[in-house]
């Protein structure tokens, strides 16, 4: 029978401690510059970090891995559970949202713009080496959580990020990652409950789906509060196409792609005035 998840909390992002048969299961360790609090708050929970025995790793991005080096160096032990194309992506040191994300709306790709003028967040986190005794993910898996004393199953939900993966507990609590978001941000940019960077839109869409279909009852994200299921069944493809982030395509290029549109559409009209 499993207890309800503890919530740590490291900036923006939830992480949230499960209690295992021997010690515990996190489920991602947040930001780098985060560390102290975060251990403050295992501490306030009685949990020392060595009684931490598997991390599992929603996915690579540095609000979700961040202390992977720190939880190794203090435990050797501690395995980290990971699917198999993280092994590669934790190796570069931070999110390539640069070179392939896209957001869900205008309205959002313009916040996000702002948000970096002032965040302090830069995407960068400390390379981590996966290790021989980590666990590496390659589909779902309804074996290892139970072998672990937990309730539930490890589902692979690709789309936001390549190596994304979530645990669904037998209780219908789904720990979703960035699977599926609730905070401000994307809610206020019109994002229907996607997250704020999606890698494939098909791909997010069709993990969705799974979620939906796997009997999932309550979603808790990385970000914002639980919510229910059927948010997700409502707003499913109702993002149609996704816009260029700033990161991936730099603003003045956009504003200038936005300035061509509007000197051909005026070049179209003079056009049109000169016919008559
Ligand atoms: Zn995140």
């Amino acid at each position: 029978m499993n207890t309800d998840p503890a919530i740590i909390k490291s900036h923006d992002t939830k992480c949230f401690l499960m209690k295992a048969k021997d010690g515990y299961l996190l489920v991602d360790t947040g930001y780098v510059w985060r560390q102290e609090a975060f251990v403050g708050q295992l501490r306030k929970q009685n949990v020392a970090v060595r009684e931490i025995r598997h991390i599992f790793l929603t996915h690579y991005h540095d609000d979700h891995s961040g202390l992977l080096n720190y939880f190794v160096s203090e435990n050797p032990d501690v395995r980290i559970i990971l699917h198999k194309s993280g092994k590669d992506l934790l190796l570069i040191g931070r999110n390539t949202y640069d070179r392939n994300a896209c957001v869900p709306t205008r309205r959002c790709a313009k916040s996000w713009h702002v948000l970096d003028l002032f965040s302090n967040q830069t995407g960068r986190v400390p390379p981590y080496a996966v290790r021989e005794t980590d666990i590496l993910q390659e589909e779902d898996d309804d074996a290892l959580l139970r072998e672990l004393g937990i309730d539930g199953k490890i589902i692979l939900t690709p789309g936001h990020s390549p190596d994304s993966m979530c645990i669904l507990l037998d209780n219908g609590d789904l720990y979703a990652g960035d699977a599926a978001m609730s905070s401000w941000p994307a809610l206020l940019t019109g994002c229907k409950y996607t997250t704020i960077a999606i890698l494939d839109l098909d791909m997010y869409y069709d993990s969705w789906q799974k979620i939906i279909d796997c009997g999932a009852k309550v979603v808790h994200p990385a970000h914002g509060k639980p919510f229910s299921v059927k948010k997700l069944e409502e707003n499913h493809r109702k993002i149609k196409k996704l816009w260029p982030s700033p990161k991936s395509r730099p603003v003045r290029k956009w504003r200038s792609a936005r300035a061509a549109a509007k000197t051909k559409k005026d070049a179209e009209r003079a056009e049109r005035r000169e016919r008559i």
